[in-house]
């Protein structure tokens, strides 16, 4: 290989690493004289492709395959889902509760689905009042059970690093879960103890007013957003939820099964961290 081939090839690789443009070389008369006498030719067209204003080069969509979203600016907008807000003057104490703490004390109490016969504890959520991200899991599951606490064990952990890697701590985000008790052998929770649940959810958001949720599972983001689309189908797009971003991405549990998706999860993440700048 040539100096000057050895040069582009070297030039290409740093771009690849630093998420610079694809540089497409489809003229195979070209590649072949590269490999001769005219390769400082090549690398001058690389370079002029590399210094062309941005403005002049190919627009570059997220939904294009093969496009990391850091590539782009944000993926573009999804499910809008506005449900009503609790009724001020409404009687259900659920409206009515004026803090987190109001609602995790009715939680803590509440009989409204089956799932209250086998809990230990309730795991209502926790974290700051004043939260700009809150992260909704599924549901409970043994050592959220046991201890009340969401996100604990492997798959908090997991979420833990997660979120250290967008430099949030995890003391700063509120984390939570569509059902607050523990169904029975970690199944999915049911349709009907999703909808006796889902005012306690609404009601935390509602006093939180975060700037970005984080939906962590097919699960938490069908019932977020009230669609029966796929976790593959709803990732990378910024949904709204009474106009606040959610993005959509795999839950930690699933990560630790699946190592593979934890680029994706990555990228999702970082979208999330765009959002909240
Ligand atoms: S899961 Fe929700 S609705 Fe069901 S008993 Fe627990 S707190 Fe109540």
């Amino acid at each position: 290989m040539s100096d000057g081939r050895a040069l582009a090839r070297q030039y290409l690789e740093q771009q690849r690493l630093l998420g610079g443009d694809a540089v497409i070389l489809s003229d195979s008369r070209t590649v072949a004289q590269s490999d001769s006498d005219d390769t400082p030719a090549i690398v001058g067209r690389v370079l002029a492709s590399a210094r062309r204003p941005r403005s002049d080069r190919p627009t570059v969509r997220p939904s294009d395959p093969g496009v990391r979203p850091s590539d782009a600016s944000l993926p573009p907008p999804g499910i809008s889902c506005d449900p009503p807000s609790a009724d001020l003057f409404a009687a259900d104490p659920v409206s009515q509760a004026g803090t987190l703490q109001a609602v995790a004390a009715l939680v803590a109490a509440c009989t409204k689905c089956r799932l209250c016969a086998g809990r230990t504890n309730t795991v209502p959520g926790e974290g700051p009042d004043d939260a700009r991200l809150v992260v909704i899991g599924e549901g409970p599951g043994r050592v959220e059970d046991e201890t009340g606490r969401p996100f604990v064990g492997k798959a908090g952990e997991l979420l833990t690093k997660i979120l250290g890697a967008i430099e949030l701590p995890r003391e700063r985000v509120f984390i939570c879960n569509v059902v607050k008790c523990r169904p029975p052998e970690n199944r999915l929770p049911q349709y009907d103890e999703i909808a006796a649940c889902l005012p306690y959810l609404h009601r935390q958001l509602e006093l939180l007013k975060p700037k970005v949720i984080l939906a962590m599972g097919g699960t938490a983001a069908q019932t977020l957003l009230d669609t029966k689309q796929s976790l593959g189908a709803l990732r990378n797009r910024v949904h709204r939820f009474r106009g606040i971003p959610v993005i959509v991405t795999y839950h930690p549990a699933a990560l630790l099964r699946n190592p593979n998706w934890k680029r994706p999860t990555w990228d999702d993440v970082r979208i999330a961290r765009r959002l909240l700048d």
